[in-house]
């Protein structure tokens, strides 16, 4: 038997059978349709649901959406949230800071889920680095900028999905 085995495994080697094979597979991946893409110039299809940087919407008029009820703040897994509010002069509430500190936020979307009044959303961006930890720590300006130079994209992405909300 083990001769037999011997005489089989030899045969095998000096046929060049693996070998082949391999070159078997590099030929089927040589022809067949490429899946890597030229990133940046070439991205793949995002679907409205993706989970990427943080923003901070406003309305139409200007106001902040957010109404500080910090309930994104309790909700976030990562305690990555942090929130300080007071009443202003028209005594509704807003934000005084709203941090996210996205090293240690884990982009499960808890807190669009969360939101009442469609505020913190997590937008398509996912190609932004910093140099620094603190680069990472997202203020509520640098939140509000990103809400407002990506809303039409964000306002499109949330029609789209409002009717399975
Ligand atoms: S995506 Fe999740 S972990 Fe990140 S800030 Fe929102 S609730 Fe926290
Ligand atoms: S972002 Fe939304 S959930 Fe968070 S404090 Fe503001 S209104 Fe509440």
């Amino acid at each position: 038997m083990n001769i037999l085995k011997i005489i089989a495994r030899t045969l095998k080697s000096l046929s060049l059978y693996e070998l082949i094979i391999g070159l078997g597979l590099t030929g089927r991946y040589f022809f067949s349709r490429k899946i890597t893409i030229q990133y940046p110039e070439e991205t793949t299809p995002q679907s409205p649901r993706f989970r990427g940087l943080h923003a901070l919407r406003r309305y139409p008029n200007g106001e902040e959406r957010c109404i500080a009820c910090k309930l994104c703040e309790a909700v976030c897994p990562a305690m990555a949230i942090t929130i300080e509010s007071e009443l202003r002069e028209d005594n509704t509430r807003r934000t005084t800071r709203y941090d996210i500190d996205l090293t240690k936020c884990i982009f499960c979307g808890f807190c669009e889920e969360s939101c009442p009044v469609d505020s913190i959303v997590e937008t398509r961006i996912f190609d932004y680095h910093g140099e620094e930890r603190g680069d990472l720590l997202y203020t509520k300006e640098m939140l509000l900028d990103v809400g407002d130079k990506y809303e039409d994209q964000i306002a499109k992405d949330r029609s789209e999905e409002a009717k399975y909300r």
